[in-house]
This record gives C-alpha cells, sequence and structure tokens, in this order.
C-alpha cells in the first residue's frame, strides 16, 4: 500500500547513530520520520517474570516482538536490542572516548587491518557535544552510600596490587539531579517532560541496567536525543520495521510492515504483512552493524553505485570477552573466609582497567577490562543451585523447630535459625564477572546464504589468539588481586566469544574502493544515502562504542546540514 507520504529524512533505526541523526536533524527544521522495528519501554515497562522474559526477544514471525536480538554465528555470537532506543535500552552506560593513538592508519592492500579516515581530533568536538546530552558522570564512589561498593573497591584493590591503572569511566546515569548531591530513588527534574511523560527516579544500585531500567535511571536515549527529536517535530514510528529501499525520483524509497501488538506471542506470516512506502530526499541506516549491513546487503541490486565487495568486510566483535572472577576469599586472622562482592549492587559497570598498546608505546594490543553485575534474582538462582550443599544446614533447623514444638527446647524464637538457613551466601556473593574489549583484528565478513534470506559471518578465533591470551592472562591477574579464581570456559572450552559490540559491516574510507560509505557516512557512488551506527566502524573503537558512534553521527549530521 503507497503512502505517498515524503519527508526530509528518514532514519531507520534508534539505536546511538539513529538517535542522535534524529535530534540533530530535527533541531535544524527538517521534516523527519524516524523508523524503529522495536517497541518502547517507558519506566516499568521492561519484563522481570519468568513468564514474561521468555517473550522478551526479537522474532516475530515466532510471535517475539521484545528486546533481546541473540545471533548465532559460527565462531561467535552476539547480542543487540530492539526497541525504541536501540542498545542504549540494555547496554551497561559507559561511555568512553576512542584513545587517540587507535585511530589507526594501515595499508588495507599490504596486510593492513583498519584504516580510518577520521581522527580523535576531528571528533573531538562531537564527543563532547554527545557526553553533555547524555548526561556522562563518573560512578560517585566518594560519597556514601556508593563507598562502600564491594566489587568496585575490590577491582580497585585488584588493580593497585597488580600494578593496573584503575579509574572511573563517564556513565550515562542519572546518580542525582544538578546541583544536589547523589542520592538513590530521587525524582528526577528534567526541564521538557520525556516522550514517555512518566518520572524517572535517581539510580537505584539494582544491577539490572542490562535487562532494562525499570526505574528509568539510566540516561538511555528515549530520555534524551529522542525525547528532544519528538518535542522537535520528528515523526517517530515503533514497530516498523524496513524491508527494502531503492533510489527514487524523490531521493529514496523505503517499504516497511508494521508489527502489531496483537501478533504477540503467536507465530505470524511476517512476509505477508501489508508493506507501507515513504519516500525522503535523505535516507539514514541506523539499523546497527548487524541491521545495516543486512539491509544493504539484501537490496544491494537496486544500489548499483556502491561498493559492493567492501560490503560486510571489516566485522569486529571489538574484542569482547566475558569472564568470571569466581569465588573470591580473603585472609582474615589466619583463616580465609569469603570476600563480599556483591556483584549485583551498583549499576553493572562503575569502573576500569586500561591496558596499553603498541600504539602506546607498550607491546602487544591495547584492551580494557571493566567489573560487572548481574540482577539480583541471578544470585537466588545460584543460592537454589547450591541448595543441595546446605541440606544439613535444613536438617538443623527442621530439628531446632521440631524440638520446639514438642517442647524440648523452651527458645520461641527462630530468627536466628532461619538466617542460619542461608548459610555465608559465598556462591552468590563472592563472586565477580570481568568485561573485556579492545583492539582485535577486524577481519571478518558478513554475507548473506544461498538464499539470500539469512546473515552469515565467517569470522575466526585464531586470528585472536594473542590479543585474546594477552587479555586473559590480565585478567586472571585482576582476579588473583582479589584472591579469585579465573574462569573462562567459553574461549577455551569452546572456543567461542559473545560480542555485544558488533561493529563494521559498512566501513568507512576515504577512497571509494576501500570501504562502503565516506568520511562523513555517505554510501560511495549514493548522493543522499547515509549509513550512521556501529557497522561504519572500519575497525574495532576499542573501549566501549557507543559514544563513538554517537560522536561520528554528530559530525555526519554536520556535512548533512551543511548549506
Ligand atoms: C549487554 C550490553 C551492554 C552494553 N554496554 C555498553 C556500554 O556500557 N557502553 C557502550 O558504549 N556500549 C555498550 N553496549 C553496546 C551498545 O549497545 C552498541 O554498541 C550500540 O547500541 C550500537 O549503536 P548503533 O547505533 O550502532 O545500533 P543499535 O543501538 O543496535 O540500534 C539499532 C536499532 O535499529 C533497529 N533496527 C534494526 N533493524 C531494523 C529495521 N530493519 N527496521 C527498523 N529498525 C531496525 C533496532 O531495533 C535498534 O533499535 C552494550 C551492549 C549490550 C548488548
Amino acid at each position: 500500500m503507497a503512502t505517498g507520504e515524503h519527508f526530509d529524512a528518514i532514519i531507520v533505526g534508534t539505536g546511538f547513530g539513529g538517535a542522535v541523526m534524529a535530534y540533530r536533524l530535527a533541531e535544524a527544521g527538517k521534516r523527519v520520520c524516524v523508523l524503529e522495528r522495536g517497541k518502547s519501554y517507558p519506566p516499568h515497562g521492561f519484563p522481570r517474570s519468568p513468564l514474561r522474559m521468555k517473550t522478551n526477544f526479537w522474532d516475530p514471525s515466532q510471535g517475539l516482538q521484545g528486546m533481546f536480538d541473540v545471533w548465532s554465528f559460527k565462531n561467535i555470537g552476539a547480542i543487540v536490542s530492539s526497541g525504541l532506543g536501540g542498545g542504549s535500552l540494555i547496554y551497561a552506560n559507559v561511555l568512553l572516548r576512542k584513545d587517540e593513538h587507535w585511530f589507526v592508519k594501515e595499508d588495507l592492500a599490504r596486510g593492513g587491518y583498519e584504516n580510518w579516515p577520521v581522527t580523535r581530533t576531528d571528533l573531538e568536538p562531537h564527543y563532547d557535544r554527545a557526553e553533555k546530552m547524555l548526561g556522562a558522570n563518573p560512578f560517585p564512589l566518594e560519597h556514601a552510600p556508593y563507598s562502600s561498593t564491594a566489587k568496585t573497591l575490590a577491582f580497585k584493590h585488584a588493580a593497585a596490587v597488580k600494578g593496573l591503572h584503575w579509574f572511573l569511566p563517564p556513565l550515562a546515569v542519572a546518580f542525582s539531579n544538578p546541583g544536589e548531591a547523589p542520592r538513590p530513588g530521587e525524582p528526577i527534574r528534567e526541564q521538557y517532560p520525556n516522550l514517555h511523560g512518566r518520572t524517572r527516579l535517581t539510580c537505584t544500585l539494582c544491577g539490572e541496567c542490562d535487562i532494562g531500567c525499570n526505574t528509568g535511571s539510566k540516561n538511555s536515549l528515549d530520555y534524551n536525543y529522542l525525547s528532544e527529536a519528538k518535542r522537535l517535530g520528528a515523526e517517530i514510528r515503533v514497530r516498523s520495521e524496513v524491508r527494502s529501499l531503492a533510489p527514487h525520483t524523490r531521493g529514496y524509497e523505503v517499504s516497511y510492515v508494521v508489527h502489531q501488538p496483537e501478533a504477540e506471542g503467536r507465530p505470524t506470516e511476517t512476509q505477508s504483512l501489508p508493506l507501507q512506502r515513504v519516500t525522503a530526499t535523505q535516507l539514514i541506516l541506523s539499523a546497527g552493524a548487524l541491521g545495516s549491513t543486512y539491509l544493504l546487503l539484501k537490496n544491494k541490486h537496486s544500489l548499483p553505485g556502491m561498493n559492493q565487495d567492501a560490503l560486510g568486510r571489516r566485522f569486529s566483535g571489538n574484542g569482547d570477552l566475558l569472564t568470571l572472577a569466581w569465588r573470591s576469599m580473603q585472609e582474615e586472622r589466619g583463616m580465609s573466609v569469603p570476600r563480599i562482592l556483591d556483584a549485583s549492587h551498583g549499576p553493572v559497570i562503575t569502573s576500569a582497567i586500561r591496558v596499553a598498546d603498541a600504539l602506546d608505546g607498550e607491546s602487544g594490543r591495547g584492551f580494557y577490562i571493566q567489573d560487572a553485575a548481574y540482577p539480583e534474582f541471578v544470585n537466588w538462582m545460584v543460592q537454589l543451585a547450591e541448595a543441595p550443599a546446605s541440606l544439613s544446614r535444613v536438617l538443623k533447623f527442621a530439628w531446632e523447630w521440631l524440638a520446639h514444638r514438642f517442647g524440648l527446647n523452651k527458645d520461641s524464637d527462630l530468627s536466628a535459625e532461619l538466617s542460619e538457613l542461608f548459610g555465608d551466601c559465598a556462591p552468590s556473593a563472592n563472586s565477580v564477572p570481568m568485561l573485556g574489549m579492545g583492539r582485535d583484528r577486524p577481519d571478518g565478513r558478513m554475507a548473506l546464504d544461498g538464499d539470500g534470506k539469512y546473515l552469515t559471518l565467517d569470522w575466526s578465533l585464531d586470528l585472536q589468539d594473542d590479543f585474546f591470551q594477552r587479555m586473559r592472562d590480565t585478567m586472571r591477574a585482576v582476579a588473583d588481586g582479589m584472591g579469585a579464581d579465573f574462569k573462562d570456559a567459553a574461549t577455551l572450552l569452546l572456543r567461542r566469544v559473545i560480542t555485544v559490540h558488533p561493529l563494521g559491516g559498512c566501513a568507512m574510507s576515504d577512497n571509494p574502493s576501500a570501504g562502503v560509505v565516506n568520511a562523513y557516512g555517505e554510501v560511495h557512488g549514493h548522493k543522499g544515502l547515509y549509513v550512521a551506527d556501529g557497522s561504519v566502524m572500519p575497525g574495532p573503537v576499542g573501549p566501549n562504542p557507543s559514544l563513538t558512534i554517537a560522536a561520528l553521527a554528530d559530525r555526519f549530521a554536520d556535512r548533512l546540514l551543511a548549506p
């Protein structure tokens, strides 16, 4: 069905690239249409019960219109998000700038892996703007009650013991209202109402950032860039999944389907959903590294000017590695006792360690390690899994209760006995996940399978062995510094990693023969068609990439709006 609607710009996707573009173009007075496949998540809209979590995945053909979009390729898995705000809904809020010396310029023709057509200096003003808009500030470790956050203190201690550089990275989390001391659970005062029209609270330290923040404490994109874009007139259409795109006499034409709420929970023939059509002078793809690359691969026949050989190349998992510091112990009065790390207390990431690169004058490829967290319910699951080991405590409690019941014990207060049932809670309280990321080699290649239906990824762990070995050695040292064992089963036993930072596929390049888009995000050979998201990275960002994606999009917007 043709709607005949025409806009100045259509933006596909509302992650860090799309949200920045939507705001910048709406602010400049452009008529903007934003198409986002996922739903909107107001405070308390994120599922928590097992029943609702079961449907919190993305596969509309199976009746799933939820947030987690999980991919499994040959040697690597990937997790991305579907929803208004993209990856910001489930990200861990860390906003770091790409290291100055890591904007590598290698000769691709001579076996090099990456060639960045932008520099840190180019991005500096855009980083400033994005940080301000996203409300970046470090975890307030100097203030109570944050100062007693066990995992942060243990991580800091371990770094000091092992001679590593530790710091508190900027986080997109509201810990306080402007000019006030940080305090958990305070209503946040906003200059303009957010697009959900709901009150947010300052961070309650619940460790649930990665499953959606129900208190609205994360400065996710729906509360800043997208709220502003909407206020300035952008038309935001959720549940709208783009299927195809093609050049049009008025610029570009986009076809999309609308996923109806009524279809949730039951398999649907999504291929036969009616197509909506809109046109725009400029089209900006911001569907993420996997999403934008997939859309361009699927529609490459309509885009003959594009460098089809470069499309899909330069994939990087940003060197992601998830491991565990397991069962931390400390010496106390000559005894080895569990060290409380309380991984669920605080935002998911609070602090970071940076390990330098050969480009900084050290040896090897550089990386970051960050403390992580999981939601509290995971602790209960761990405790339950340990239940058989606590049988003796259960029997002791049963004996005390029976003794009281039959008058053998006069003490009618069972509080202490109930408390004892928990044991020392060591399994759930003395382990902490660690996240590593850095400068892996971006040699992965995405393509479509033979039927042209599914996305494939050719990526090898072998090429990354020295990089991951160095990272693992450092993580082992950090775990040791916390008195914990180091666990990394997935990489060693399964020879697989999982990335939450997929990048590349539509790499930037100055030379049209070396990439898909130019240094301002415009597709080589197709004027007015832009890509603004993680797919344009010609290599790993190194640190968490969202701020760099936002800064690049801000730079692209400057060029797009230039007279
Ligand atoms: C658990 C987790 C923790 C993370 N923590 C951090 C962190 O602390 N710091 C950091 O910098 N990064 C973090 N990240 C990574 C970060 O979320 C991503 O790098 C970032 O969101 C990528 O931005 P983007 O604009 O490229 O795309 P995305 O944010 O992925 O946005 C793409 C959007 O496009 C939509 N879309 C896709 N296809 C279509 C289509 N066909 N039609 C319409 N819409 C479509 C998607 O639904 C999505 O909303 C984390 C990620 C995860 C999963």
